[in-house]
């Protein structure tokens, strides 16, 4: 780790009685709540991460409606159904290598030195079959991928025999027999279940579909999920930064995380702190037929009181003081629908600290999101590193460290927390290659102690 956090230095001096030498962390430098924040994450009263997760999956209805998609643009879509193999895959017994196929029976045939002599009776190529007959001590020319001639269900590889005219001689041992041949239907026997409803379709997925000979496949629709900031600081790319103002991150940052979920977001801009405005946005995004409405900013305490007025006027949204950090506040519900519509609209309101926001749509939005779409896989898999540093956690709540996993010479993998740990801080989200999960009853973790990471690689 090449930055530490003034607090860090201050731990580090604290700490130094250890046995180890690492400092402890801080994990976060700033405190993440303002003065009117709800309660302390860990309080009593506050939702736990694992509970927010079934709040958000229990309104998340899975869309049923699905469409036909060329397989080129089907990467990342959510199978409609279930895929069968059509036909056996391979569909015919072929050379897995370039050499020599013969019936393996000639393998009796061996002289007493232990050396077999076949005459090479013509050639098979990819796309080009030998048709004709292999006669007895005989074998063909066989390039990988060329179906076996009948009577032939071994291959000897080209490089373990010696040529000699029109025959070829090898060692017996040097191939069983059925060597190098792949059979019909060994990958998929027809009608076998190659691709479940429900997953995710990627990349190899699509290269076994292509080779069923499929052009398209049946998907579930897109969601289309809208997206606002909100907060009068906030300013778009180009306009001045005035006293007090920043440019809104969490927007670019959010509609790029759907994109990478294949959901198609609608953006609808930054909407002022202003009543109004908030209901006029939100009514705008169910008008638009939005799955979902996702915004920051806006829920945390002191600004939660308009935004609850307005959404108990619009559906059916619960705040809550997430025992998460970063991510403390969190309203998720339901909008209700459009007039002629009958699915109400999934509604996030995130925090607006850009980590927070980053850490709750990975933790809860993504979930429900995934679900709702239709997809059937599993979460992302946590892996075991070992901590460089003491870690200090409170009991009672779940964190989202940003850590740097790396690989030892040993083979083990550590990880190390990524600079600044500030849920304001997308300089360290951005260093981090991984989030470091310690989950609710988690509590300080020694140097050299094993933790849980969620590497970003394909998920951020
Ligand atoms: P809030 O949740 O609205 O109280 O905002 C908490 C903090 O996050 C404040 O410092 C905001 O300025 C900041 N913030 C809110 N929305 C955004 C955004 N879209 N981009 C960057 N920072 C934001
Ligand atoms: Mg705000």
């Amino acid at each position: 780790m090449t930055t530490q956090s003034s607090s860090d230095a201050q731990s580090a001096s604290q700490s130094a009685s250890r046995s180890d030498s690492k400092s402890d962390f801080q994990p976060d430098s700033q405190p993440d709540s303002q003065p009117n924040s709800p309660p302390a994450s860990g309080h009593a009263s506050a939702l736990s991460l694992a509970d927010a997760q079934a709040l958000a999956l229990r309104v998340a209805i899975p869309v049923d409606a699905s469409e036909t998609v060329p397989l080129r643009g089907a990467l990342g879509r959510v199978l409609a159904t279930d895929v069968h193999a059509p036909f056996d895959i391979p569909a015919y017994d072929n050379a897995a290598m370039d050499g020599y196929a013969f019936d393996g029976a000639e393998l009796a045939s061996a002289a007493p030195d232990g050396h077999v002599m076949l005459a090479v009776a013509g050639a098979a190529f990819a796309g080009r079959p030998f048709d004709g007959t292999v006669p007895a001590h005989g074998c063909i020319r066989i390039m990988t991928g060329a179906p076996m001639p009948a009577g032939c269900d071994t291959v000897i590889a080209q490089e373990r025999v010696s040529t000699q005219a029109d025959a070829i001689r090898f060692a017996a041992r040097d191939v069983p027999r059925g060597a190098n041949c792949r059979r019909a239907g060994e990958d998929l026997a027809r009608g076998a279940c190659a691709l479940a409803a429900g997953r995710v379709l990627r990349t190899a997925d699509l290269g076994l579909l292509a080779s069923f000979g499929v052009a398209s496949v049946a998907v579930r629709r897109r969601l289309r999920v809208a997206v606002f900031s909100t907060g009068d600081e906030l300013r778009e790319p180009g306009e001045p930064l005035a006293a007090g103002s920043l440019y809104d991150s969490n927007r670019p940052m959010l509609v790029a995380m759907l994109e990478r979920l294949g959901v198609e977001p609608l953006d609808l801009g930054i909407v002022r702190d202003d009543p109004a405005a908030l209901e006029a946005a939100l009514r705008d995004a169910v008008a638009a037929r939005a799955d979902a409405v996702i915004t920051s900013g806006g829920v945390s305490v002191g600004e939660a009181d308009f935004t609850r007025d307005v959404m108990a006027r619009l559906g059916d949204v619960t705040f809550a003081s997430l025992a998460l950090r970063p991510g403390r506040p969190l309203a998720c519900g339901t909008l209700a629908p459009a007039d002629g519509d009958t699915r109400p609209a999934l509604f996030f309101g995130l925090p607006g600290n850009p980590v927070a926001t980053a850490v709750t749509f990975h933790a809860i939005v993504r979930p429900a999101l995934r679900a709702m779409a239709g997809a059937r896989t599993p979460p992302p898999a946590l892996h075991a590193a070992l901590s460089t540093h003491a870690l200090k956690k409170r009991a009672g709540r779940t964190e989202y460290l940003r850590g740097i996993a790396t690989r030892d010479v040993d083979g083990t993998w550590r990880v190390a927390p990524a600079g600044s740990q500030s849920s304001a801080s997308l300089s360290g989200l951005s260093a981090a290659n991984c989030f470091i999960v310690l989950g609710h009853d988690a509590g300080n973790v020694d140097a050299g102690a094993p933790v849980d990471v969620l590497p970003f690689d394909g998920l951020i």
